[in-house]
């Protein structure tokens, strides 16, 4: 302790000096009375804090075993995470809840060609010849699928590319049907539990997942333990829930598991909306090949060929038995939650998690995070020391299965439903640090803030985050080319040459908070080349190898973190950005607009929607005005106008919920239900114009001209 205090000070005067050298804080920065004299001190004594070094001790402890969620390891993880928030001041608990979880017993899937004869029996395991020191540990788990039904089928194999709604198509269109066949799907272009869903749908026995090299492995770059690449036996792990209809604890949707919950307050497994019916196993493209290989058939499509060396065809000409065996069980989970009371307004949360558990060693996914958050954590515990006090209420959370369908985040908020009405942020990082690359995404209010943040942070490339991330973002777009050019073009021309910020889909802890409590959020990482996701080899080597060996970015990811917390919390009044949030929705209706005249619906009344996103946008000026000129500065007017300002949020949230998916309830943003982790925005409305449904889809405009209107009135009045 005292040796890392003695370095922490010269670090400060080095900081400090590089801050003063390389950047200057923004005076100015939205929901501050005065920046530059007020906050920027605190910052700049945070921003010395996170330590690179500590950060890669950290995420050494924190991966030294596989974790997978509600294993002993798993708990040891929450203990020593719960030691840190400790040690930093927080004041600390582990809240449990009961998750109902599959583990394999055994799985099995062998593959015979057209004359009988044996071509594979898998799965094979995860090994790469090296001395790699993490792969032979008993307790790794061998490959499955989260939420895959127990099951024993046997069907032709049906190739079927990335198993999108379209790849669907195209099979029905070649006059090949899926029903009682064995789907192979390859990863990408959708989430896995997509994949099975439709497969689901169309009837077929099972599906099989695999990863092929032209995705992630050899075709991509040098393959693991030669560079950063999937090998040859690496195999994608994974949940195949339908997080789309809702995440969370399966039997328990809209409510809590606590461990106290009576038995008939759950549902039985039979009756779970977001339970695939099929089997499903993920596979490595070593097991895959002999399948894809003795497949006959038509060839499939050009698109459809991946990088192994041979035509890959539709099928038929390979028959699969698989035998899944499950333990299904609720099994105890461990969120570490630990908290900073608010000075100024108790009531008003600031919440920022980050998911702990593992497939198995989860290096980048999701500890590079936690490492990150710890050395965030650190520096807020510099400050408490130093007698500073945020304003807001800080909440620091370590969640866990967030891999089998975000529950333990989903668990918490639906447990806290009361408090997190006053939540005025929810900050995420899952995959922190997988390589230099910054990126984020928000809800549009807290895009500007986001930007403000990296504003502040040195990169380890020169300049600030925010500048280094511009300069990747103009490279990326003048490598485009076609319709993705004139894509970033518009992009560009929409946020006057800013950088982008994208939409918040699926696929991370956030989900529960923006998506069914209207808690605006955020969500950042640091990317590069990562082709070992969810497999064994995402460990402590891989990393120091391939992601970040001097704990830089690790550093990097801590600052920022933390300051998106301590900036949020220090607020005079919530730096929401309502203008861009309104001009983005007006765009949403006008791109709809569109798409409806293409569907031949343009019956679809848009008008009341496009005029309250108008009002929207003329109203938001005028919060702005308010919110740069505070006039009556008193504590209670500006817990009163902050009140206001985090109501319009959660006036986008509809009673009702979205069509066949009420834990849904934001009308401007969802995970797509046949894209899974990617936004669709204004979902009610796309997805009733994608379905061509004209009744629905006007039924879903007035639920969000309704929203919106409601927003207005709120605006409205927090302009006065
Ligand atoms: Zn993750």
């Amino acid at each position: 302790m005292t040796g890392s205090s003695a370095s922490f000070s010269l670090a400060t005067l080095l900081l400090t000096a590089f801050l003063s050298a390389q950047t200057s804080p923004p005076p100015d920065v939205l929901g501050y009375k005065d920046f530059a004299t007020e906050q920027a001190k605190t910052d700049q004594t945070f921003l010395a804090v996170p330590d690179a070094k500590l950060a890669g001790e950290e995420l050494k402890i924190l991966t030294a075993e596989p974790h997978i969620a509600a294993s002993p390891e798993d708990h040891k993880t929450a203990e020593y995470v719960a030691s840190k928030f400790r040690e930093a001041g927080l004041d600390t608990s582990i809240e449990e809840y009961k998750a109902w979880l599959n583990l394999p017993i055994s799985v099995r899937v062998q593959a015979w060609d057209a004359n009988g004869k044996l071509l594979m029996t898998g799965p094979s395991p995860e090994h790469v010849d090296s001395n790699e020191p993490y792969q032979n540990d008993p307790r790794v788990t061998p490959a499955f699928n989260g939420s895959s039904p127990s099951g024993d089928v046997t069907g032709e194999v049906v190739y079927a590319n990335y198993c999108r709604p379209e790849d669907y198509d195209k099979l029905a269109s070649l006059g090949i049907d899926v029903k009682d066949k064995i789907v192979l799907c390859r990863y990408g272009g959708n989430f896995r539990g997509v994949k099975v869903y439709i497969a689901q749908q169309r009837g077929a026995a099972g599906v099989l997942i695999y990863s092929d090299p032209a995705d992630d492995g050899y075709y991509r770059g040098d393959a693991y333990p030669h560079g950063p690449w999937r090998p040859a036996t690496g195999v994608q792990r994974g949940s195949v829930q339908y997080l789309f209809k809702y995440p969370g604890d399966a039997l328990t949707p809209g409510i809590a598991s606590t461990p106290d919950l009576p038995a008939d307050k759950r549902l039985k497994p039979e009756d779970a909306a977001n339970l695939p019916k099929i089997p499903s196993e993920p596979l490595s493209w070593h097991d895959a090949s002999p399948i894809l290989e003795a497949l006959g058939g038509p060839e499939a499509p050009r698109e459809w060929q991946g990088a192994l060396p041979f035509t890959y065809h539709i099928g038929p000409g390979v028959k699969v038995h698989m035998v899944l065996k499950m333990d299904y069980q609720y099994r105890t989970i461990w969120d570490v939650i630990g908290a900073v009371a608010g000075a100024d307004f108790p009531d008003e949360w600031v919440v920022a998690g980050n998911h702990r558990d593992a497939w198995v060693y989860g290096a980048v996914d999701p500890n590079s995070g936690t490492a990150a958050m710890l050395e965030a954590v650190h520096g807020i515990g510099v400050l408490l020391k130093q007698g500073w006090k945020p304003k807001r209420r800080i909440v620091f959370c370590s969640w866990d299965a967030e891999e089998e369908g975000l529950i333990g985040s989903t668990e918490w908020a639906e447990d806290h439903v009361n408090q997190l009405a006053h939540a005025v942020a929810y900050f995420n990082t899952d995959v922190g640090v997988s390589g230099p690359s910054f990126e984020a995404a928000a809800v549009p209010s807290l895009k500007e803030f986001v930007r403000d943040v990296t504003k502040q942070v040195p990169s380890p490339k020169g300049g600030t985050v925010y500048d280094v991330w511009k300069k990747n973002q103009a490279e990326a777009a003048a490598h485009r080319h076609g319709p993705e050019e004139e894509h970033a073009a518009r992009d560009v021309a929409a946020i006057g040459n800013d950088v982008r910020i994208g939409d918040l889909g699926s696929g991370s802890d956030y989900t529960p908070f923006i998506q069914h409590l209207g808690v605006p959020s955020t969500d950042i990482g640091s990317n590069g080349p990562y082709g070992v996701y969810h497999s064994v080899f995402d460990d402590y080597a891989w990393f120091v190898m391939n992601a970040d060996p001097t704990f830089v970015y690790e550093q990097e990811m801590a600052r920022v973190f933390g300051l998106e917390v301590l900036n949020m919390a220090d607020a005079d009044v919530l730096p929401y950005d309502y203008v861009t949030y309104g001009k983005e929705i007006a765009d949403y209706l006008d791109a709809a607009q569109k798409n409806a005249k293409d569907a031949g619906m343009s019956a679809l009344d848009f008008a009341p929607a496009q005029a309250a996103a108008q009002k929207f946008v003329l109203l938001a000026q005028q919060v702005t005005q308010k919110q740069e000129h505070l006039d009556d500065d008193s504590t209670a007017a500006l817990a009163a106008l902050n009140t206001q300002l985090r109501q319009v949020e959660e006036d986008f949230l509809s009673e009702q919920g979205l069509p066949n998916r009420p834990w849904y309830k934001h009308t401007i943003y969802a995970p797509g239900e046949y894209t899974g982790y990617a936004a669709v925005v204004i979902p009610g409305v796309n997805e009733a114009i994608d379905a061509k449904d004209l009744t629905r889809a006007q039924q879903q405009m007035t639920v969000l001209t309704d929203a919106i209107n409601h927003a207005d009135d709120t605006l409205e009045s927090a302009a006065r």
